[in-house]
């Protein structure tokens, strides 16, 4: 039986078997594909304290290699299900049964995708699902941003601090965002409007996305649009099927906790882009695992005294 079993090695998961392990905790860190979560698929970061500038695989590995210094173990397995037996949790994956007296969910999101000729071929060359990633790469530069809704708009002027015009192509003839980011956003002389479109194709060279084809659902008509870089918004979907059984996910599949990191289920914590937050980033995330990883050392003390 391990201290504290971490499900995803993601900055939050790495983050959060770091502070267990050095707490003395026996810790076991579940990853279905390579360590780093969603700086595997990072070219850049610029935004991460510390460094002017570092590939995203490259962090992953220095957030990584410490661990085992610190006696965290790693195993690979998909989590399928995670059952509260009170005073220890059993974890389910495909092919092990763990059994843990903490758990700390690190699963993380993925980005909606539009599933559009180009969108994978452009992905890191001009197509991005994170302003505050990759914006300041844009500067002086024209993009479109698809999407209706507060992401959608919020990013589009969060983007105008760098791009030269932002169009924000939306399939409906008005915006989902609520009313004071929509009033914002009709008021910035750099954002237009492309309504009832949608995109069909993501066009470039060898090197970058050049534009897209978009098409009009009223008038069928489509057309060419020129742009260095798409920002596309069109949802986000948390890794959480593993644990919807478990009430411990708002209506959206989200994992709610406290600022301590704790779910409803005691000895049951979650952390990084899995959790309801407004900001899902490297930094939010390695904050969340801080507070976890050393969090389930206090749980555990205080399950000692009972
Ligand atoms: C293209 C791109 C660029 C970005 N650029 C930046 C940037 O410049 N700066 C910045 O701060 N943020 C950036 N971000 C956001 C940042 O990467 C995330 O906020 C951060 O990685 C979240 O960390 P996490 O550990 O919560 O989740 P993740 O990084 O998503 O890690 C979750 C891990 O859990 C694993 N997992 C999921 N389900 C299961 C399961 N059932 N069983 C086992 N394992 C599972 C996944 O494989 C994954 O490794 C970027 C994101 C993307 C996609």
């Amino acid at each position: 039986m391990f201290d504290v079993i971490v499900i995803g090695a993601g900055p939050a998961g790495m983050t959060a078997a770091l502070y267990a392990s050095r707490s003395n905790l026996s810790v076991l860190l579940l990853e279905r594909g390579a360590p780093g979560g969603q700086l595997n698929n990072t070219a850049e970061v610029e935004n991460y304290p510390g460094f002017d500038r570092i590939m995203g695989p490259d962090l992953a590995d220095k957030m990584f290699r410490p661990l085992e210094k610190f006696g965290a173990k790693h195993a690979y397995g998909i989590v399928n299900e995670l059952k509260d037996l009170g005073d220890y949790k059993e974890i389910v994956t495909d092919s092990e049964v763990y059994q843990g007296k903490t758990v700390i969910i690190a699963t993380g999101c993925e980005h909606r995708h539009l599933g559009v000729k180009g969108e994978t071929e452009f992905a890191g060359r001009g197509v991005s699902y994170c302003a505050v990633c990759d914006g300041a790469f844009f500067r002086s530069k024209k993009l479109l941003v698809i999407g209706g809704g507060d992401s959608a708009v919020e990013e589009a002027l969060f983007l105008t601090q760098f791009a030269s015009e932002v169009v924000v192509v939306h399939r409906r003839d008005e915006l989902r965002a609520q009313k004071v980011i929509q009033e914002r956003a009709f008021a910035n002389p750099k954002i237009s409007f492309m309504w009832d479109s949608f995109v069909e194709e993501i066009i470039g060279n060898q090197m970058m996305m050049t534009g897209a084809k978009i098409r009009n659902v009223k008038t069928d008509e489509c057309h060419e649009e020129t742009a260095d870089g798409m920002f596309i918004y069109v949802g986000l979907d948390p890794l959480t099927e593993a644990f919807k059984n478990t009430g411990i996910t708002n209506e959206d599949g989200w994992i709610l906790t406290d600022e301590l990191m704790r779910t409803n289920i005691p000895g049951v914590y979650a952390v990084g882009d899995v959790r309801e937050k407004h900001l899902r980033q490297i930094t939010t995330a390695v904050g969340d695992g801080s507070i976890a990883g050393q969090q389930v050392f206090n749980y555990l003390e205080e399950q000692k005294d009972k």
